[in-house]
């Protein structure tokens, strides 16, 4: 399975809203195969999420620029590089690197699911 650094904040906080049903299906499923220990690499582009997203047109997603920035910021705070293999456990990390720390804001804050994650943010 590949993940791209920001989506580990998305799943992390995935509450059943995305971008079209097939993506809440496959959002669904990775979600259940990381709780059963699967691991990931970490990847600089499109992912198994981008796959079943209406925004990845010809393989790149339609606001790649803006997404790659929340890739570099998210895998700069969690220390972690581009072909390493995570599992779940980064999501501890997460926890304590960027949310705890109050780093959110620094990531995407204009995402448009920002206030979903802010939410957490704001209670942890
Ligand atoms: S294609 Fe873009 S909008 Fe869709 S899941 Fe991937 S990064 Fe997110």
């Amino acid at each position: 399975m590949k993940i791209r650094p920001h989506h580990i904040l998305c799943i992390a906080h995935y509450e059943g809203k995305g971008y079209s049903e097939e993506f809440n299906l496959k959002m669904k499923e990775v979600i259940k195969r990381l709780d059963g220990g699967e691991e990931f690499s970490l990847v600089s582009g499109a992912d198994d999420l981008c796959s079943s997203c209406p925004n990845l047109i010809n393989g790149v997603c339609k606001t790649e620029e803006k997404v790659q920035r929340y890739d570099k910021t998210t895998a700069a705070l969690l220390g972690v590089k581009e072909d390493q293999r995570l599992s779940k456990d980064i999501f501890d990390t997460a926890k304590e690197k960027i949310y705890k720390k109050n780093k959110f804001d620094l990531i995407c804050s204009d995402c448009e699911w920002s206030y979903i994650c802010r939410k957490y943010s704001e209670i942890i």
